[in-house]
C-alpha cells in the first residue's frame, strides 16, 4: 500500500527526515510544507550572513527537494492554513519539524523596555527574515550594547553588530541593515555570561574568528580565565581547554580600533533599567559552585542602550500541540502519537549544529520505518491540494522557489550571493509567475 508523509517545516531537520524517509520507505510520497515561501529554515534566516560557507549546505539539502517522491509546498502554515487533525486525516505519517522560533525570555524586570531585543529578532533582522524586516533596530545613537548569553548565537550577534559595512558588503546582509552599520555609533559590546568560561557553550572557532574583525578590539579579563579545564568530564574537557586558549589571546592589551567587544563572565543580569527606553543593565556578580551559578550579593550597573538576549528558544504554540516546560514538543525518541513524529529543534530544543539534525532525523525515521508496516491507505497530497485550493492558499513549489532564488541572485550587490526579497507577497508573486 502506498504511504504518504507530510513534513512540517523545510529547515534542515525536516529535509533530512524527508531524505531518510525517501531512502528507507519504499513507494513513499513526501510533501514538505513551510510557512514561508522559501526553504532551509535557520540556514537561510539564522546562520550569519558572514558565514556563507555554512549556508552552502543548502546545495546538499536541495538534492532532497529535487527527488521525484518529494514535493515542496511553501507558504503553507500549520495552524493557519491547515490543522494537525486535517494533516492526520490526509497523511499516513506527519513529521513536525517547525523548529523553535521564539526567544526564550530572560524573565527579569524591564524586558519589555524599548531597546531590549531577543536574538531571533536581531538575527532575523540582519538576515532579512520576513517576520523581522520591520524590526526597528537603529544603531545611530547606540553606544553600549549588552549581548546576554554565552553560546555561539551571542558571539554571532556581537560580531555582526560590530562588523564594518565593508566587511558585510560581499554577503547577503540586506541593504537596510548595512545602512544601520554605516550609521552605527556602537562603542562597546559586552558579552555577558552568568557563569564562567568553563561553562560557556560557544566554540573555539567562533571565539578565534573574532581576531579577524576589521575594527573591533576583543577584551577578556585575564583574572576570569581559569588555568585549565581539569576536573571537567572527559567528553567536554578538550573543547573547553580550546576555548580557554582562544580567550587567553585577548587578555593582552588591545590594538587600536574604534569599538570593543568585552567578555564579562560571572555576571547575571537582574534588571533592565530605563524610563521611556533602556538606559542601563543591573547585574549581580556570581560564582560557580559545581557548575551551578550562585549570586554573591554584589550588584553593579553598566550603561546599556541596546540589549540582545541570546538565552535560547522555544516552539511557537500551535493549536492541538502541547509544549513542555522547556517549550518543546514532548516526545518519546521522536514519537508523539499515532503516525505523528517530531524532529530537529522542535524535538530536542535549541541546541546542536545543522549536521546534528541529520543523525537525529535519521534516528526518528528508523522508528517510523518500524511503524510503517501498519500505516498506509490515507489519501495523501492530492487531498491537501484540494483543501488548500478551496481555502485560496497560494502554495510555492520547488520551481517557484527557484524563481525566487533566481530573482534574488539577479538583484545581488556586486560580489554578494543574493539580495533577499523581504516581502512574502512579492516572493509569492514571483514564484507564481505574476511578477
Ligand atoms: C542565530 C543562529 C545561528 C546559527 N548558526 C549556525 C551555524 O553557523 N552552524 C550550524 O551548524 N548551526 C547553526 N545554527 C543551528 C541550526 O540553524 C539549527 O541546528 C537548525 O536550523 C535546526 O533545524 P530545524 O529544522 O529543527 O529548525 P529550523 O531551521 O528553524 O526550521 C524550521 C522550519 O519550519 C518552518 N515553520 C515554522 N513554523 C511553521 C508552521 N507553523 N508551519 C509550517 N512551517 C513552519 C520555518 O519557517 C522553518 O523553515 C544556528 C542557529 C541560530 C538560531
Amino acid at each position: 500500500m502506498p504511504i504518504s508523509a507530510a513534513v512540517i517545516g523545510a529547515g534542515p531537520a525536516g529535509i533530512y527526515a524527508a531524505e531518510a524517509l525517501a531512502r528507507n520507505v519504499d513507494g513513499i510520497t513526501i510533501d514538505i510544507t513551510d510557512r514561508l515561501p522559501t526553504p532551509y529554515g535557520l540556514v537561510r534566516a539564522g546562520v550569519s550572513p558572514d558565514h556563507q560557507s555554512t549556508k552552502a549546505v543548502c546545495r546538499v539539502l536541495e538534492r532532497t527537494l529535487k527527488r521525484d517522491c518529494v514535493r515542496l509546498l511553501g507558504n503553507v502554515a500549520l495552524g493557519r492554513d491547515v490543522s494537525l487533525d486535517e494533516l492526520r486525516e490526509i497523511y499516513d505519517i506527519v513529521i513536525l519539524a517547525q523548529g523553535a522560533e521564539e526567544d526564550r525570555p530572560l524573565a527579569i524586570p524591564g524586558e519589555d523596555l524599548p531597546g531590549v531585543y531577543g536574538s531571533m529578532d536581531v538575527v532575523g533582522w540582519y538576515n532579512a527574515h520576513p517576520d523581522h524586516v520591520r524590526t526597528r533596530l537603529h544603531l545611530e545613537r547606540i553606544r553600549h550594547v549588552a549581548v546576554i548569553g554565552n553560546g555561539n548565537v551571542a558571539i554571532d550577534v556581537a560580531r555582526v553588530l560590530n562588523r564594518t559595512p565593508e566587511e558585510m558588503l560581499p554577503t547577503d546582509m540586506p541593504d537596510y541593515a548595512l545602512d544601520e552599520l554605516r550609521r552605527s555609533t556602537i562603542e562597546t559590546t559586552s558579552v555577558l555570561g552568568r557563569r564562567g568560561p568553563l561553562e560557556a557553550a560557544f566554540t573555539q572557532q567562533e571565539i578565534t574568528e573574532l581576531q579577524h574583525m576589521a575594527d573591533a578590539n576583543i577584551i577578556v579579563r585575564a583574572e576570569q580565565i581559569p588555568a585549565s579545564a581539569d576536573g571537567l568530564p572527559e567528553k567536554i574537557r578538550k573543547a573547553r581547554e580550546a576555548n580557554l586558549r582562544a580567550l587567553r589571546q585577548y587578555t593582552e592589551p588591545p590594538k587600536g580600533a574604534s569599538r570593543r567587544i568585552a567578555f564579562e563572565f560571572f555576571a547575571r543580569p537582574v534588571a533592565f533599567l530605563g524610563d521611556d527606553r533602556l538606559r542601563s543593565l543591573r547585574l549581580e556578580r556570581t560564582r560557580v559552585n559545581e557548575g551551578a551559578c550562585e549570586g554573591t550579593g554584589e550588584f553593579f550597573e553598566i550603561p546599556c542602550d541596546m540589549a540582545v538576549t541570546c538565552v535560547g528558544y522555544r516552539c511557537t504554540p500551535l493549536p492541538g500541540l502541547t509544549l513542555d516546560e522547556r517549550g518543546i514538543l514532548p516526545n518519546e525518541d521522536g514519537r508523539i502519537g499515532d503516525g505523528v513524529y517530531v524532529v530537529g529543534w522542535a524535538k530536542r530544543g535549541p541546541s546542536g549544529t545543522i549536521g546534528a539534525n541529520r543523525s537525529d532525523s535519521q534516528d526518528v525515521v528508523r522508528i517510523i520505518a518500524e511503524d510503517a508496516g501498519r500505516l498506509g491507505g490515507k489519501p495523501g497530497g492530492k487531498a491537501l491540494d484540494t483543501l488548500l485550493d478551496r481555502r485560496g492558499v497560494e502554495t510555492v513549489d520547488f520551481a517557484g522557489w527557484k524563481r525566487i532564488e533566481a530573482a534574488e541572485t539577479a538583484a545581488a550587490r556586486e560580489g554578494a550571493p543574493r539580495r533577499k526579497l523581504e516581502s512574502i507577497a512579492e516572493m509569492v508573486a514571483i514564484a507564481r509567475g505574476r511578477a
